[in-house]
């Protein structure tokens, strides 16, 4: 139902910065609430990494990206030329405290209680996507057919069996693939892929037409849109936000929601709170189909490198680059991208390439999501932090968020996505 009110004046129930995927499943569940929201975003919906990622919806990604061994592994790679991970060397004291805290958490203590933490956030949104797309009508390119992991290197295809028997122990054990069966699945792959795992619970879309199709859904729920509307500071007396004030104007709401991403630690600064979040830069090229496309998306995982196939198209996607917030394309690291699918591929590129892109991750310290209340502000929420999964997490952090503001009780335990984990 559409709120009058919130057409006509400057206030909403609640209101949400950023209009990248997390920002709109905050808005959507609380539409679907009965709430009036509005969203405001400082360049169109979908405009971040919302717009050109893999489009993964990856519950059996349960392993953070924090584990033990995880620096040395990535330094050995940086040395022979094959790690995604690029830091740009500078004096940031920022970064050079995420990266900090980033190694403090690549531990045994932190994967067990990190894969517990991500699958009961995984595992809701997945069920959520289910409902979302059973109740909406979005067009979206969205599949079954899991993900498969591929490789080229049989040791590292071999070594995948311990975390499988983690995954195991959650009910999301990948099917195993010799070099034989494999090309039977997917006939796609060429002759260097030694074989590989078929996780099967794992789905995929086409990011920018989910973004499309649920953003429309969203503003017929009565989902107000303010595109072109930079939040540059929160007002606040008592404890309280009182309105937020952008390049359009003041807004008034008796909820606001932080979920703008890579940017958003820069407006928590402004209210006196370290929000441990970095841009993690990637990179995607989206082109037609090739001649032997592959029916499922691939991860090639020697390179860290998705491949998503659609009925509309192909992507090929990666790289983790600390280098701040610019969006110039690295003709290398796009390169990079397309040899790497070649490695994997019998034929990696399509005929015409659609777009070449980056886009900034809002990387946490410890790669779990940060869904919570601000400490000292009682009206003012935060979503970000969501990393590599962002996509994936969406619906149940938007249905996170919508329960501690009405206070439901909500579907997983916010403990882990706390802020309090950081004090
Ligand atoms: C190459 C690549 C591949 C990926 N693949 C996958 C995948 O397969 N599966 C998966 O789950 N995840 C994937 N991700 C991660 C996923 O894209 C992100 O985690 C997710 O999009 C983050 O959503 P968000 O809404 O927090 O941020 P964004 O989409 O960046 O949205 C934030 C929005 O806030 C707006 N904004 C910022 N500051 C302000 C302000 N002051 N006022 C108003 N608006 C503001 C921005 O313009 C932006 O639109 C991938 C990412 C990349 C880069």
């Amino acid at each position: 139902m559409i709120d009058l009110d919130t057409i006509t004046t400057n206030h909403s129930d609640t209101l949400v910065a950023g209009g990248g995927v997390i920002g709109l499943a905050c808005a959507y569940y609380l539409a679907r609430a009965g709430r009036s929201v509005r969203i405001i975003e400082k360049e169109s919906m979908g405009a971040g990494a919302s717009h050109g990622n893999c489009g993964l919806i990856f519950v059996s990604d349960l392993p953070p990206l924090c584990a033990p061994g995880a620096i040395g592994h990535e330094l050995f790679r940086i040395l022979r030329g094959t790690s995604p991970l690029y830091v740009k060397p500078r004096a940031d004291p920022a970064l050079a405290f995420w990266l900090l805290r980033f190694a403090a958490n690549c531990n045994q203590r932190h994967l067990n209680f990190a894969v517990k933490a991500r699958d009961a956030i995984l595992r809701v949104s997945g069920e959520l996507f289910n409902d979302l797309f059973a109740d909406e009508d979005l067009a979206c390119d969205f599949e079954r057919r899991g993900v498969l992991m591929v490789y080229t290197d049989p040791a590292a295809m071999q070594a995948y069996q311990k975390t499988n028997r983690l995954l195991e122990s959650f009910g999301l054990a990948a099917t195993f693939h010799d070099r034989r069966a494999i090309r039977q699945i997917e006939p796609a792959l060429n002759d260097r892929v030694c074989g590989g795992w078929h996780h099967r619970a794992d789905s995929h879309l086409r990011p920018e037409l989910l973004m499309a199709a649920w953003t429309r859904a969203a503003r017929d729920r009565g989902v107000r849109i303010d595109e072109g509307c930079r939040l540059e500071g929160f007002e606040t007396r008592n404890g309280m936000v009182t309105a937020a004030h952008t390049n359009t104007g003041r807004f008034t709401a008796d909820q606001f929601i932080l979920a703008a991403g890579a940017w958003t630690p820069a407006i928590g600064h402004q209210l006196g709170v370290r929000i441990p979040v970095q841009p993690g830069k990637g990179y995607s090229i989206t082109m037609d189909r090739p001649t032997a496309c592959p029916g499922i998306p691939c991860y090639l995982v020697e390179r860290n490198v998705v491949v998503t196939p659609w009925q509309s198209g192909f992507r090929i996607g990666g790289t983790l680059e600390f280098s701040g917030f610019n969006d110039q394309l690295n003709q290398r690291r796009l390169g990079n991208l397309e040899e790497s699918a070649a490695l994997y591929l019998k034929t990696p590129l399509g005929r015409r390439v659609i777009e070449r892109w980056t886009g900034l991750r809002p990387m946490s310290v410890d790669d779990l999501p940060i869904i919570d209340r601000m400490p000292d502000l009682q009206n003012l929420y935060i979503a970000t932090g969501h990393g590599m999964l962002g996509l994936s997490t969406a619906t149940g952090t938007g249905r996170l968020i919508c329960d501690l503001i009405l206070g439901r009780r909500p579907p997983f335990d916010p403990e882990p996505f706390s802020l309090k984990r950081f004090a």
